[in-house]
């Protein structure tokens, strides 16, 4: 775990609700390699797991990456018109989207509703 140290700041409480106690869910794979920045670079082919809130179910990293730039990085990222074009037209977003929606509706029912606003690309 030296690495995970050297590279990551451990979140200890949950981002939405405050609360300390998590189940793992997965791990994620970093894929940094279209960067020319080395720093940024050097965490493709890192993984973290991500876990699940116990009080309100939200998943998150078990860390954030401690380089200073590295959402600067990741956002500066010229994506190529063709790259653009495929994700655009790429069946597993709908799927993403669709499994994100029906989870959304066992957990709060249309109804019960009046505006969602995720801020996390899905
Ligand atoms: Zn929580």
């Amino acid at each position: 775990m030296a690495e995970f140290s050297d590279k990551f700041v451990t979140q200890e409480t949950c981002w939405i609700c405050g609360g300390g106690e998590f189940r793992f869910q997965h791990t994620a794979r970093f894929d940094t390699d279209f960067s020319n920045d080395a720093e940024f670079r050097a965490y493709s082919g890192l993984t973290i797991d991500i876990h699940e809130c116990k009080a309100c179910s939200f998943m998150q990293p078990v860390g954030l990456p401690s380089y200073p730039n590295y959402f600067d990085c990741l956002y500066e990222n010229a994506w190529s018109e063709e790259w653009i074009e495929q994700e655009f037209n790429a069946n597993y977003m709908d799927g993403i989207f669709n499994t994100v929606l029906t989870r959304l509706e066992r957990l709060l029912p249309k109804t019960a509703r009046s505006l969602l606003d995720f801020g996390t690309h899905v």
